[in-house]
């Protein structure tokens, strides 16, 4: 080779040499020689051989012969030795020079550093392979997809799930893998996402190994190369079956309950007093006529609260902080001016880190209510009505006794005034009548007696009777009442109280006389509480008193004597025969009836009753009428 040649080949990007027509090593340029550390000479005929990896000259070698023998072009891929024993993938290619008859003169080849490509190839294989089985290894299902939709790969766990092979996915779109219902949106939706490069999200059913079709979130993602075109769709498969049952099945109880609430007119709630979240049941927000959805805070409750009965919010409020149950009634008073009577009970939980929680329900009372205040109604009538009778009773009685006497009495003055008037006056006649007269009027007279004998001597029966018990039959009986006047009813017995001696009946008939006293003195009071404190103690010489103190307006002490007269009263439908009834029982049975006003507001009417055995069965009733 000429000089001019040589340093032309020997400035070639590549370690280059020649070779004759057998095979031979001919010629090697300098940067062969400054690579190897070896020298032309060395490297000349087999030497060269020593410049390659052991393990990579048997198919280097081979790769030779061949071109050599078939005078062909030859390729192959081999390490060399650098001079500092290094060793550096090349890419040896060699081409056969040949005469204008075909014949291979000589053989020229180059040797290109590829250790770099290659060891970025190596590098993409591995992450290829840790990939792989990475995405083998992940407990959800995922699938590979070509730009063009085309299934690429599956992970093993998509594979075992579905127990199909990757040329059987590869027909999901027609093989019923995808459930017949879901299978047109499905593809609908994949073709939309493979054209338009936005990621695929949607839910459908999928046919499982078994045959068994389960519910999956699907999603897809696109993979884009640093040009930003796609390279790859990444799906992830999730089985969501169980929530998807579980949604089904808690959609139904949600409807469920709402119908449940809405026909027993009762809503549910939730809340949490220290954060003040409110969870509304749809059916609370009818009740309150509050927007369904809006958020709930206990001003919103506050607001339709009945303004009389806010302190019963203000008071279960502050009771619900002790974290106890609560229970109470109170009024709604709804956008329209209608009113609502709402029953609550609130259960109180903790939750694991002992936060505190209340669910409770809210039943609209309304129609018991008004039911209830209409007995209520029934019943207070009744007992006033039974008291008018029992007067009236008596009434109609006397004047049916007294009334023959007296017209008598009349008729007889009528005929001694006519006989005595006459000329000559039949004095006998008019005596006769007179004395008839007088006969009537003695009559009358003990018809009187006997009426009040009768009246008094109404035999007081001396059963044993459980004064406190027989107090608090009444208070029940007028419940209702008290409670309609938003009077706070207390009733204080002492332990080991002794029976009374007395009737029952007529010892309950004087409580309600006082209690219902009591409720009407206190109808006009607003500017305090309308309290009322029934006590029942063991009274000195083994008697037994019972008080009724209230809040009412009282009474002025000069008439104290005054309101036992029967028919005193001050009251606009009053009868005034209550109390007088009442004294004259209390004396039937022996005791006592007074009246006191008290220190600031309000008058206590007590009564005492002689304990059973100390009854002065002997010392007669006390002729009063
Ligand atoms: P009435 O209740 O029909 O008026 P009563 O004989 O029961 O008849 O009562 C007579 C009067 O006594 C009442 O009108 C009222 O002026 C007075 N009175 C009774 N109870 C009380 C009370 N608790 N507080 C103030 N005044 C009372």
């Amino acid at each position: 080779m000429d000089n001019e040649l040589s340093r032309r080949v020997d400035a070639l990007p590549g370690l280059v040499w020649t070779a004759f027509p057998d095979g031979r090593i001919e010629f090697v340029n300098r940067r062969w020689c400054e690579y190897t550390g070896l020298s032309v000479e060395e490297a000349s005929d087999d030497g060269w051989q020593t410049a390659f990896h052991p393990d990579d000259r048997a198919a280097l070698l081979e790769t030779w012969r061949v071109a050599v023998a078939s005078n062909a072009p030859g390729e192959a891929q081999a390490r060399m030795r650098r001079v500092d024993g290094v060793y550096r993938w090349f890419l040896c290619r060699v081409n056969p020079v040949t005469d204008g008859a075909g014949k291979v003169v000589t053989w020229c080849g180059i040797n290109t550093d590829i250790e770099e490509r290659k060891q970025a190839e190596d590098t993409a294989r591995a992450n290829e392979q840790r990939l792989q089985l990475v995405v083998d290894g992940f407990p959800t299902q995922v699938l590979i997809f070509s730009p063009a939709g085309e299934v690429l790969h599956a992970n093993r766990c998509f594979f075992d799930y579905f127990g199909v092979t990757l040329s059987e996915l590869k027909q999901w779109q027609t093989n019923g893998l995808t459930h017949p219902d879901d299978r047109e949106a499905v593809i609908a939706r994949f073709r939309e996402s493979m054209s338009n490069g936005k990621p695929y999200d949607g839910e459908s059913r999928h046919r499982r190994a078994d045959g068994v079709c389960r519910w999956f979130r699907v999603q897809g993602v696109p993979l884009r190369d640093k040009e930003g075109r796609i390279a790859l769709w990444y799906f992830l498969q999730r089985d969501i079956d169980d929530r998807v049952q579980t949604e089904a099945h808690l959609g139904k109880s949600a409807a469920l309950m709402a119908k449940v609430e809405q026909l027993s007119l009762r809503g549910s709630f939730s809340w949490r007093p220290t954060t003040g979240s409110i969870t509304w049941s749809e059916q609370l927000y009818r009740m309150f006529g509050i927007e369904p959805g809006a958020q709930i805070t206990m001003d919103t409750i506050a607001a339709g609260v009945h303004p009389d009965d806010l302190h019963l919010l203000h008071e279960m409020i502050e009771r619900a902080q002790d974290g106890k149950d609560v229970e109470f009634d109170h009024r709604l008073l709804l956008p329209n001016g209608s009113v609502k009577y709402v029953h609550i009970q609130a259960h109180a939980t903790r939750d694991v880190l002992g936060q505190l929680d209340y669910v409770g329900a809210v039943q609209d009372v309304t129609e018991r209510r008004r039911s209830e205040d209409a007995l209520a109604c029934l019943r207070a009538e009744l007992i006033h009505v039974c008291r008018v009778n029992s007067m009236g009773e008596l009434t109609a009685s006397i004047a049916h006794e007294i009334s023959q006497p007296l017209t008598g009495m009349t008729i007889n003055a009528g005929t001694s005034l006519r006989l005595l008037s006459a000329e000559p006056p039949k004095v006998e006649g008019a005596l006769e009548a007179v004395r008839r007269t007088i006969r009537d009027g003695r009559r009358a007279s003990e018809v009187m007696k006997r009426l009040r004998a009768r009246f008094n001597n109404h035999a007081v029966k001396t059963d044993a009777v459980d004064l406190s018990e027989a107090a608090r039959e009444v208070t029940e009986l007028l419940r209702d009442e008290i409670r309609e006047k938003r009077i706070v009813l207390q009733l204080k017995a002492a332990d080991d109280l002794p029976p009374v001696a007395g009737d029952r009946v007529q010892l309950q008939q004087v409580v309600v006389n006082l209690l219902l006293n009591a409720v009407q003195a206190m109808n006009e009071v607003d500017d305090r509480p309308r309290q009322m404190l029934i006590t029942i103690e063991r009274e000195d010489g083994d008697c037994v008193r019972l008080a009724v103190t209230d809040s009412g307006v009282g009474f002025d002490p000069q008439y104290a004597c005054r309101l036992f007269d029967a028919f005193y009263t001050t009251t606009r439908d009053g009868m005034g025969i209550g109390l007088s009834v009442s004294r004259r029982i209390i004396e039937n049975h022996g005791g006592r009836l007074w009246a006191t006003p008290n220190e600031r507001f309000g008058a206590t009417f007590s009564f005492v009753v002689p304990s059973l055995g100390d009854h002065p069965a002997n010392a007669g009733p006390v002729d009063r009428i």
